[in-house]
C-alpha cells in the first residue's frame, strides 16, 4: 500500500476578508511541515496544531506545490500505476486556483498533461494511447462535461472494464495543446448557466480523467504478461467546498446540495482513513458510500498514488473552517 501524500496550502489573505480589527488568532507555519494557532500576540493555542508532509505557505507557486507533490504521480501514471491528487478545502481557499491555476502560473492539471506528453515523446519502446474525460458530480449525479447532453450517466462494473461511468465522453488525444484546449470546453461546460461562477462549481466535485494505456514495441516482450501491456488511470479531482452547511443558514436547494457534499465527503474521508489505517487493521473499505468514492476507487488504495492538497483560508473569519479541514486532512494521513 502506497502512503498517502497529504499537504496543506495556505492561500494569501485577502484584504475584504480580513478583519480591521485583528484581535484573535493567527495561523502560524514552523518548518514547512506544521502549522498551528496562535493568539496574534504570540501564545500558540494548545491542541490546534497539525503536522503534515508539507505545509505551503501563501508565498509557494502552483509551479511548487506540482514539483512536491503531484510529479511523482504523473510519471508514474506514465509507467502504468494508477492515481489521482485531490484539491479539498473550503470555498475560496484555493482548490481550483490550485488545479486550474492563472495565466502566469499554470496549475496542476496544466502542468500534468504537459508533463505527460512530454515523458510518453522520451519512450521509444512503447506505442501509447491517452484518452481523457471529465465529469462533475453534482447532487450525487454524473454528468459529461466534454458532453452537456450527458447528464445522470450510471456507473457500471463489468469484469473486462472494471468500475467505469457509463456513456461517459471519451476522447482520444494525441497532444497536450488539443487536451488543453478540451479542457478549456469542459470548463465552459462547467458554468453553463451560472450566472454566478462560484455558485455551482463550488458544489460540484469534477473529475479529470487520462487513462494512459502502452503497449511494448518489441516483438519477443510481447507475450511476457506484464509489460506487454499498461493501462493506468490518473484522476485530478476538484472537490466541492467543504464548508458547514449551518453555517450558511442553507434551504432548498442550497440544503439539498449541501447534504449531498457532506455526504460524499465524508464517505471520502471514511476511504482515506480506512486506507491510511495500513494493512492490517483495515478490513472493509466503504468505497460504495457515495459517486465519489465509487468512481475514484480503481485509483485509490492499493498501489494507486494518491495525493491530497488540503486549501486553507489563513483569515481570522475562517477560522473554524480552517480547524475543520486540517482535522479532515489529519484524518487522512
Ligand atoms: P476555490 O476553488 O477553493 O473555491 P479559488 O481557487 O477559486 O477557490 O480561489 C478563490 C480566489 O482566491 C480566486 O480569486 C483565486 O484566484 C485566489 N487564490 C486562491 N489561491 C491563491 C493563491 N495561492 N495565490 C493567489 N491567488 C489565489
Ligand atoms: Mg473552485
Amino acid at each position: 500500500m502506497e502512503k498517502i501524500c497529504v499537504t496543506v496550502r495556505v492561500r494569501p489573505a485577502k484584504p475584504e476578508e480580513s478583519s480591521t480589527n485583528p484581535s484573535g488568532y493567527k495561523w502560524k507555519i514552523e518548518e514547512k511541515s506544521r502549522i498551528s494557532l496562535h493568539k496574534s500576540l504570540g501564545s500558540p493555542i494548545s491542541g490546534v496544531s497539525y503536522a503534515f508532509d508539507h505545509v505551503f505557505d501563501q508565498d509557494c507557486t502552483n509551479s511548487q506545490v506540482y514539483e512536491l507533490v503531484t510529479k511523482d504521480i504523473i510519471n508514474a501514471a506514465v509507467d502504468g500505476f494508477n492515481g489521482t491528487a485531490f484539491a479539498y478545502g473550503q470555498t475560496s481557499s484555493g482548490k481550483t486556483f490550485t488545479m486550474n491555476g492563472s495565466e502566469n502560473d499554470p496549475g496542476i492539471i496544466h502542468r500534468a498533461v504537459n508533463d505527460i506528453f512530454t515523458k510518453i515523446h522520451t519512450i521509444n519502446d512503447r506505442e501509447f494511447l491517452v484518452r481523457v474525460s471529465y465529469m462533475e458530480i453534482y447532487n450525487e449525479e454524473i454528468n459529461d462535461l466534454f458532453a452537456i447532453e450527458n447528464k445522470k450517466l450510471q456507473i457500471h462494473e463489468s469484469l473486462e472494464r472494471g468500475v467505469f461511468v457509463s456513456g461517459l465522453k471519451e476522447d482520444i488525444v494525441n497532444s497536450a495543446d488539443q487536451v488543453l484546449k478540451l479542457f478549456q470546453l469542459g470548463e465552459a461546460n462547467r458554468h453553463f448557466g451560472e450566472t454566478n461562477m462560484n455558485i455551482k462549481s463550488s458544489r460540484s466535485h469534477t473529475i479529470f480523467r487520462m487513462v494512459i494505456e502502452s503497449k511494448t514495441k518489441d516483438p519477443d516482450c510481447r507475450s511476457s504478461v506484464d509489460d506487454a501491456i499498461r493501462v493506468s488511470v490518473l484522476n485530478l479531482v476538484d472537490l466541492a467546498g467543504s464548508e458547514r452547511i449551518a453555517k450558511t443558514g442553507a434551504e432548498g436547494v442550497r440544503l439539498k446540495e449541501g447534504k449531498h457534499i457532506n455526504k460524499s465527503l465524508m464517505a471520502l474521508g471514511n476511504v482515506i482513513n480506512k486506507l491510511s489505517e495500513g494493512t492490517k487493521q483495515r478490513g472493509h473499505i466503504p468505497y460504495r458510500d457515495s459517486k465519489l468514492t465509487r468512481i475514484l476507487q480503481p485509483a485509490l488504495g492499493g498501489n494507486a498514488k494518491t495525493s491530497i492538497i488540503c486549501t486553507v483560508a489563513p483569515e481570522e473569519a475562517h477560522v473554524e473552517e480552517t480547524k475543520g479541514t486540517l482535522q479532515f486532512a489529519s484524518r487522512a494521513k
